[in-house]
C-alpha cells in the first residue's frame, strides 16, 4: 500500500500547537505496533518557537530497554546520550520534548504506567521547556499526543 507523503501532521489545543515532522513519522511506521509483538519506543527531539513546538526526530528503541507486549520502559543511559549529542551538534537548538511508544490498540490511550511514567520524568528531567510531550502510535496508523505541563496532563487533537 502507497502511503500518503505528508510533510507533518500537526496537533493542538486552545494554547499551543505541536506539528511532528515525516522525519519523526518514519520512526513511528518502522517500528509501528503491527510489526512487533512487543512495545517499541524512544525518545521526542525537536525544536520550540513562540507558538508552537516541532517534533524532528524520534529515536529507535535500543537493546537496553525493556520491551514486552503491554509495557516499554526506555533506559536512560543511550537517550541521554542522544539529547546531549544532539544539543550539541544543533548549538543547543534541539532539544529533548518528550517521550513516544507503541500501544497494540487502536486509538490508544495512556495506561496509568504512562502516565505515571510522563509526570515522574516531567518532575526529574532538566528542561528548557516548561512541558513535556507523550505520543502514542497506535493501530492503524492512530495517535494520541499529549502536553504534560504544570497545569497537568492535557490530551491535544488532530488538526490536519
Ligand atoms: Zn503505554
Amino acid at each position: 500500500m502507497q502511503e500518503k507523503r505528508i510533510k507533518y501532521i500537526e496537533f493542538s489545543d486552545s494554547l499551543r500547537s505541536l506539528k511532528i515532522y515525516a522525519s519523526a513519522i518514519k520512526t513511528f511506521r518502522k517500528y509501528r505496533p503491527e510489526k512487533s509483538n512487543s512495545e517499541s519506543g524512544g525518545i521526542l527531539l525537536g525544536y520550540v518557537y513562540n507558538r508552537y513546538d516541532e517534533i524532528i526526530k524520534a529515536t529507535a528503541p535500543t537493546c537496553l530497554d525493556h520491551r514486552a507486549p503491554f509495557s516499554f520502559i526506555r533506559s536512560k543511559i543511550p537517550a541521554q546520550r542522544k539529547i546531549n549529542i544532539s544539543w550539541k551538534k544543533s548549538k543547543g537548538c534541539l532539544i529533548y520534548l518528550g517521550e513516544w511508544h507503541t500501544h497494540s490498540e487502536i486509538d490508544p490511550t495512556p495506561s496509568s504506567t504512562d502516565i505515571e511514567m510522563i509526570e515522574k520524568t516531567f518532575k526529574e528531567t532538566k528542561m528548557e521547556i516548561d512541558c513535556l510531550y507523550l505520543v502514542i502510535i497506535g493501530l492503524n496508523n492512530t495517535y494520541w499526543v499529549g502536553r504534560k505541563s504544570s497545569k497537568g496532563l492535557v490530551e491535544l487533537t488532530k488538526i490536519n
